[in-house]
């Protein structure tokens, strides 16, 4: 029987009128491709049922994504995106609880010429067709933005810290590293996002069994949470310390074991600045990007309580390389270091970064991908918190005068 079609086009760059939709679509990567039909890029999507979605373009890199409400990405493959010249990569995941992304790099400066979902009236199924034409920089440029929606303004309002008794547990945030659009390091089909999440939660689970520690998570599913939101999230836990997990990924094999950053401001290695670049682009990458929202003024006033939070990141970073040793987890040859990481920059508690070891290293790789592997860096920053706790509450009272 020869399907009815229902066409609903929109105007390039405008949502289409939501409407309550309950399961998750599927993407069908049969069928969906990406080609270059002339000039123009034709981008053809099939979806297992008609959802909300939006297009927009970005710039800095040159990207047009694609927000749906909601589409399981599961299983995506950017094959589907090869027979074109004009997409250079492709991200797609779920971005937030409810939405999902699609973001196609592009190798040059196009505008979005049309956008449709035509919608079958006897499956229900769904087509999105994205034509792009070509356009100059300049109107890239003056065009490209996500459209000011409300439901998309990520909860970035800090919340004053909740009232924490004086004898209350020891609040410890574990931030497992990138989530849903953004899988962060790759290698071998192994993300960094997945491995992080699994360590997180052994983290968590184990903190929770020592006395006068209360962890919390930033994300406990594959979810992107945006860079400030994590400390935003911290912050509302009544975060004493922050433990932001990830792990990296080299061209060469020979890089392994953990390594412990803490903030600098300072001129960087070459080593570190790359970490930072790779860190604190994440945001911008999953075209959520927030960088213009710093509070500076505040961060003046906050100075002076940096002061004491960057002695007790320190101090906890010291713990951790001795805890490391005293478990014998494998540990970089450099485990001590700096960087300028943007994940690291709350003035209100301290916090720090573990690379917890190298996708491109064979040892490290099956050591991460394991709970008996992992039970080591496990054990020794439980050990790390649990001494450091006890190291702080010693320097309190002298903290305080
Ligand atoms: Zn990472």
């Amino acid at each position: 029987m020869r399907a009815l079609w229902l066409v609903i086009w929109m105007l390039a760059a405008a949502p289409v009128a939501a409407q309550d939709f309950s399961a998750l679509a599927r993407l069908d990567t049969e069928t969906s491709v990406a080609e270059d039909v002339r000039r123009r890029l034709e981008v053809t999507l099939f979806l297992s049922q008609s959802v909300p979605y939006r297009v927009f373009t970005l710039d800095d890199p040159a990207r047009v994504v694609l927000d749906f409400k909601e589409v399981d990405f599961r299983g995506f493959d950017a094959a589907i995106f090869d027979q074109s010249d004009r997409v250079e990569g492709v991200r797609a995941g779920p971005l937030r609880p409810g939405w999902s992304r699609m973001i196609l790099d592009l190798a040059d400066p196009m505008a979005v010429q049309s956008a449709g979902m035509q919608v079958s009236e006897s499956d229900g199924t769904a087509i999105v067709e994205l034509v792009m034409r070509p356009t100059s920089a300049e109107d890239f440029a003056a065009t490209a933005g996500a459209p000011d929606d409300p439901d998309w303004v990520f909860a970035l309002a800090d919340q004053p810290p909740p009232e924490k008794p004086e004898d209350g547990p020891l609040v410890v945030v574990v931030d497992p590293g990138h989530g849903g659009i953004d899988s962060g390091a790759e290698y071998d089909g192994i993300e960094e996002a997945d491995v992080m999440l699994a360590l997180a939660l052994e983290l968590t689970a184990a903190l929770g069994r020592l006395e006068g520690i209360q962890p919390a998570l930033t994300r406990n599913t594959d979810v992107f949470v945006p860079l400030r939101e994590r400390l935003t999230l911290a912050r509302g836990a009544g975060a004493d310390l922050f433990i932001s997990l990830h792990a990296d990924a080299l061209a060469g094999e020979q890089a392994t074991g953990a390594t412990v950053y803490t903030l600098t401001d300072q001129a960087q290695s070459a080593a570190s600045q790359r970490i930072a670049e790779r860190h604190n682009s994440v945001d911008v990458l999953a075209g959520v990007d927030l960088r213009g929202q710093g509070d500076e003024v505040a961060m003046v006033l906050q100075d002076l309580a940096r002061i004491e939070t960057t002695a007790a990141s320190d101090r906890f970073a010291s713990a951790l390389v001795q805890a490391m040793k005293d478990t014998n987890a494998p540990m970089n040859t450099r485990p001590r270091r700096e960087a300028g990481l943007q994940v690291l920059t709350a003035a209100d508690f301290p916090s720090v970064l573990i690379e917890a070891g190298f996708l491109s290293n064979v040892a490290d790789r099956e050591r991460l991908l394991t709970p008996q592997g992992r039970a080591p860096l496990v054990a020794a920053i439980t050990l790390a918190v649990g001494r450091w706790a006890i190291e702080e509450e010693a320097l309190a009272p002298l903290i305080r005068q």
